[in-house]
């Protein structure tokens, strides 16, 4: 019986044209909403109507066009700023995608800040995007990587975390959520912890941005990353959000246009909080689709998304558990809608494509996050990531793939 807060995934999947696709003759059951998810009609129309009614280049004409494309701009970062909690608009830079705010950070801040011997700490469970920016800093100012561990089933070792931060430990760069074991990490204690050593924060939220509410200033960490792509938004839009005093403090980062207040041949000066982080005509079409994401999702409700999600989950580990010779990769208490899982005596990229002929898309191989693979001792695994417009009829249609799978393999 329908109730008003009934979670209605029927009507959800309706706003998503690409649900309807045909995959080798079957229904498309799309799992890989961990790589990229899909975007509803309010986002494609948004981004259609853009480009039909208003665009132009923003900040600088004084004519209508750019006018409505500016306040089109500014009122979806107004939105996203809302949406993550942040204090004020002007914490929220528009960049690339979750990547590009990362190196950000490390740029900027990281070479302001860092010196030798200082260490930067991450954890056994970052995507590439999150390692390598810290690797790049940390050979040029002689500073160490440090890395916080993790258990078997996909937690971090907190112990092992107090004992690493110290008065060495200049940032913390940690995900919200694993986008391999879908482990949802402590953030709040650790961020606590890691300010009480004088460390500063950044998350990576990437994954938990389209899977649990978020608060930036809740968790009050310094620095957070988003990719509007995994949000049901376009590609080529993310954000960093930083805390103003730290953003204001940072030197910029790329120049270019729109950054300056003022350029001579001698020198420049910059311009103010957003704008001096984002040199260029930025992505104006991409930050008003995000923007329209947002408004969608906050339309669902991120906590029913949440907690709809939090059922297929439980529903999608029973069933997979029936599958003989699956092992679950990634069993944390406290987990999001991703499942990972090998298969005795099947390649997941065999895997991957045979189910792939049943219409269902799952990701194989090491998901960008090689460490994580090399301590479980595994070269890979087949990833099911679930968003809000999944079902479990869908998870029966993986089950039964993978069942085919078997029998295929023996
Ligand atoms: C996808 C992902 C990223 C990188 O996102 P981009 O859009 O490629 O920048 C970073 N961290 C996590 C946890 C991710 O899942």
């Amino acid at each position: 019986m329908a109730t008003a807060t009934a979670f209605d995934v029927t009507a959800i999947r309706a706003d998503f044209p690409i649900l309807g696709t045909t995959v080798h003759g079957k229904p498309l059951v799309y799992l890989d909403n961990a790589a990229t998810t899909q975007k509803p009609r309010q986002v494609l129309q948004v981004l259609a109507d853009y480009y039909e009614s208003s665009n132009a280049n923003v900040h600088r004409g004084v004519h209508y066009l750019s006018g409505r494309a500016s306040d089109l701009f500014d009122l979806a970062r107004d939105r996203i700023a809302r949406f993550i909690g942040a204090a004020d608009s002007k914490e929220v830079v528009f960049t690339r995608n979750a990547t590009e705010g990362i190196n950000l950070v490390a740029q900027s801040w990281g070479r302001a800040n860092v010196a030798a011997g200082d260490e930067v700490l991450i954890s056994a469970m970052e995507h590439h995007s999150n390692i390598v920016p810290w690797q790049l800093l940390c050979a040029e100012k002689g500073a160490s990587l440090r890395v916080i561990p993790m258990s078997d089933a996909g937690e971090l070792d907190l112990e092992a975390f107090g004992r690493l931060l110290g008065p060495r430990t200049k940032i913390v760069a940690v995900t919200a959520l694993s986008n391999v074991l879908g482990t949802v990490n402590p953030l709040a204690d650790m961020i606590q912890a890691a300010h009480a050593a004088g460390a500063v924060v950044l998350v990576d939220g990437a994954q938990a941005a389209y899977h649990l509410p978020v608060h930036v200033q809740a968790l009050d960490c310094d620095f957070f990353v988003l990719t509007g792509h995994k949000l049901y938004g376009p590609t080529g839009i993310g954000v960093l959000y930083g805390k103003a005093a730290r953003l204001e403090a940072m030197p910029p980062w790329q120049g270019g246009g729109d950054m300056i207040s003022s350029v001579t041949f001698e020198r420049s000066t910059w311009n103010v909080l957003p704008y001096k982080f984002e040199a260029g005509t930025p992505n104006i079409s991409g930050a008003i689709g995000l923007g329209a994401a947002v408004d969608y999702v906050t339309s669902v409700g991120m906590e029913r998304i949440q907690a709809y999600e939090q059922e297929l989950l439980a529903y999608g580990t029973e069933a997979l558990r029936t599958v003989p010779g699956l092992v679950l990769v990634g069993t944390a208490a406290r987990k999001a809608s991703i499942l990972s899982f090998v298969m005795d005596g099947i390649h997941p990229h065999d895997l991957g494509t045979i189910v792939d002929r049943e219409g269902v898309a799952i990701r194989t191989g090491h998901h960008c996050a090689q460490p994580v693979m090399d301590r479980l001792g595994i070269p890979a695994t087949a990833r099911a990531s679930l968003a809000m417009y999944n079902t479990r009829e869908e998870i029966d249609a993986l089950v039964s793939a993978l069942h085919t799978a078997r029998k295929v393999f023996g």
